[in-house]
């Protein structure tokens, strides 16, 4: 990330709206944030096509060029000197009830996906903590939900269609393309301009969210795994602060027509009296149903709710991914660090995601937990505290979210991603000269400024 630029910007910008239109080609006086508004893009104009030929068109033109998704990353992964793509206007949603998948344009949000299909009988196996990211940009950061058993987000990808940095139309799919295909999925933007993803489906499900206040950490140190275990998508959130979870979030399957009681206590701690935001003092409205009311996964699973405003809203955000058996020490190792850690943050809340084989996907070959922080936009502090949790989690090989803020140094990185040299072999035959390569890549894949 150009660090100057973004200790500029951060903590001086209001979080612009997520519905806010993006600025066509034309528009170019006004600076282009992310969604948090901690990061101006330096991309000088951003297209929108509206069909695969007009971006086979804009990519052929261009010299330098990066796909933008919902603008919900808060680093520069999504940057580039060059010119910004936005699919936003291929918003195609084909079903295909047969083989049970779905094929999405790449301008589609899970938000707008989820209830499309569960109204036609089908479900996602996860999603995000919010649904206003675009299913491409996700999957291409690897983003996940919570639940032991659970892939993330990217593991539902069967298949992809994607325009070369030479502008050739590729179509890959997990059944034709066989491991070359697990090593593109999570691109990080690199690898082309994705047109079309296709998801595997699940039949519809409903969910119930329970949500219980106050668990002891000590209760981590013997059932970490029965606690995690203990709904299809748990959350623990906390502050550092007692030695405590502040929030637990229990996201259940329900079978149709069974309702039961929520029950009083959990490992002990006490079921909550009302639905609650993550944040202490935050209205929750803007969370998703709770209090054991079964409604439909996609009304469950995020802990946001599409209309409203997700999180904090000004807000930054790490995540650091460690094998799931270190889950307790990593967390000791973090709550070291509470009093450096808890005056910029507004909450952070553990996750578990089950193993996958995707070349760069943070859960590649272990089941994990990751730390997740909410800061406050607070950057020069919070520049100085991830270096220290960084530290502390390296014994545990930790591997950062790559969608959000961390300080680790590309050597230590490229330690903890055994396909990273095949993933640039397909750098190099999908964009062999360097098109779609921004600081982001430069820096982290390949460890050097060009
Ligand atoms: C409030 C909030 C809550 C969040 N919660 C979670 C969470 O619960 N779990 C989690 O894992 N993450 C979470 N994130 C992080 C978020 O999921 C990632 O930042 C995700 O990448 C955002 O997707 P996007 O559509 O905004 O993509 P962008 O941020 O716009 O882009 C991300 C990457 O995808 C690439 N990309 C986008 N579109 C294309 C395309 N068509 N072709 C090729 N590459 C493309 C971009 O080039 C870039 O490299 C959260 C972020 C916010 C702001």
């Amino acid at each position: 990330m150009d660090k100057r630029q973004f200790l500029k910007t951060s903590g001086a910008l209001l979080a612009s709206g997520i519905f806010s239109p993006l600025l066509t080609g034309d528009e170019r006086e006004a600076p282009r944030t992310n969604w948090s508004g901690n990061y101006t893009y330096h991309a000088g104009r951003l297209d929108s096509p509206k069909t695969v030929e007009e971006v086979r068109q804009i990519v052929k033109r261009s010299s330098k060029l990066k796909a933008l998704g919902a603008r919900h990353s808060f680093n520069s992964i999504a940057d580039t000197t060059g010119d910004q793509i936005s699919l936003k206007n291929l918003d195609q949603i084909v079903l295909d009830t047969k083989s049970r998948t779905v094929t999405v344009g790449a301008g589609v949000k899970y938000g707008q996906l989820a209830p499309y299909i569960d109204s036609r009988g089908f479900a996602l196996h996860n999603l995000a903590s919010l649904p206003h990211v675009s299913v491409v940009g996700a999957c291409a950061t690897a983003t996940h939900g919570s639940g032991s058993k659970n892939g993330n987000l990217s593991t539902a990808v069967t298949g992809m269609e994607m325009v070369t940095a030479e502008g050739e139309v590729v179509v890959l799919s997990e059944e034709k393309d066989g491991d070359r295909f697990r090593g593109m999925v999570v691109g990080l933007g690199g690898l082309g301009v994705v047109t079309k993803i296709t998801l595997k489906l699940l039949p519809a499900f409903r969910m119930r969210q329970d949500v219980y206040e106050n668990l002891s950490f000590d209760q981590l140190e013997k059932h970490l795994d029965e606690i995690f275990a203990s709904g299809y998508s748990v959350s623990l959130f906390t502050d550092w602060q007692n030695h405590r979870a502040t929030q637990v979030w229990i996201k259940s399957r329900v079978d149709p027509g069974v309702r039961s009681e929520i029950k009083p206590e959990f490992f002990g701690a006490k079921a909550a009296t009302q639905n609650l935001h993550p944040l202490a003092g935050h209205s929750a409205e803007n969370c998703t149903e709770q209090m054991g009311v079964p409604g439909p996964w996609y009304e469950r699973l995020p802990h946001f709710r599409m209309n409203f405003t997700p999180s904090s809203g000004h807000e930054l955000q790490s995540e650091y991914f460690v094998p799931r058996e270190n889950g307790y020490q990593a967390i000791l190792a973090v709550e070291r660090l509470r009093e450096h850690v808890t005056p910029h943050l507004f909450i952070s809340e553990l996750r578990t995601i089950d193993a996958d084989d995707l070349w760069m996907s943070t859960c590649y070959k272990r089941s994990s937990m990751t730390i997740h922080f909410t800061w406050k936009p607070e950057w020069p502090q919070v520049k100085q505290v991830l270096p220290l949790i960084e530290e502390q989690l390296a014994p545990f090989g930790a591997r950062p979210h790559w969608a959000k803020l961390f300080t680790m140094a590309p050597s230590r990185l490229k330690s903890r991603y055994e396909r990273l040299a095949d993933f640039q072999g397909l750098l190099a035959q999908y964009d062999p000269h360097g098109k779609l390569r921004n600081d982001f890549l430069n820096t982290n894949i390949y460890g050097r400024q060009i």
